[in-house]
């Protein structure tokens, strides 16, 4: 990778890194809010009166092992490009997890193999560790996010 310029590459999905794909924020600022769900947002926190301030929401962020033409390598895919593998929202697909134990270990079985068009960029905000999937695109015409083949999967109907 060469430069800041976001690089668009045909890759295939390997793995997900299904143990961690989402963290919490602020339903109001989207700050990071620790892991422990009785925290609250400290910025928005004067103003508690209002409770929707103090309301947190999930959004993902999933390591993603993908193999281009020439290497493998890990992505880290934050929550508009994981949206598109998954198919739903985080705050969705963690209830759903909660449901089924073993939905993000499936989730992982489904998309691997999938080939996308994704464009990379280096990671704002200095942790430059993982190149950012900006934006994805499924090749396949038959893809269905995780989430449409995991409710299949569990015979729930799409949308129940
Ligand atoms: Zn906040």
């Amino acid at each position: 990778m060469e430069g800041d310029k976001p690089t668009a590459l045909m890759c295939t999905v390997l793995a997900i890194d299904y143990s961690k794909f989402c963290y919490r924020v602020c339903s109001v600022c989207e700050r990071t809010l620790p892991d422990n769900p009785t925290s609250f947002c400290k910025f928005c926190n004067f103003n508690a009166f209002n409770s929707v301030s103090t309301g947190s929401k999930r959004l993902f962020r999933v390591l993603v092992s993908i193999a281009s033409d020439t290497k493998v390598f890990t992505v880290i895919c934050f929550d508009r490009a994981a949206k598109v593998l998954f198919g739903c929202s985080a705050d969705e697909f963690f209830d759903f997890a909660k449901l089924h134990p073993f939905a993000a270990v499936s989730a992982n079985r489904i998309l691997e193999g999938e080939m996308f068009r994704m464009t990379l960029s280096k990671s704002k905000g200095g942790n430059a560790q993982h190149l950012r999937v900006a934006s994805v695109v499924p090749l396949r015409s038959g893809f269905l996010p995780a989430i449409q083949s995991l409710r299949e999967l569990y015979g729930e109907r799409v949308g129940s």
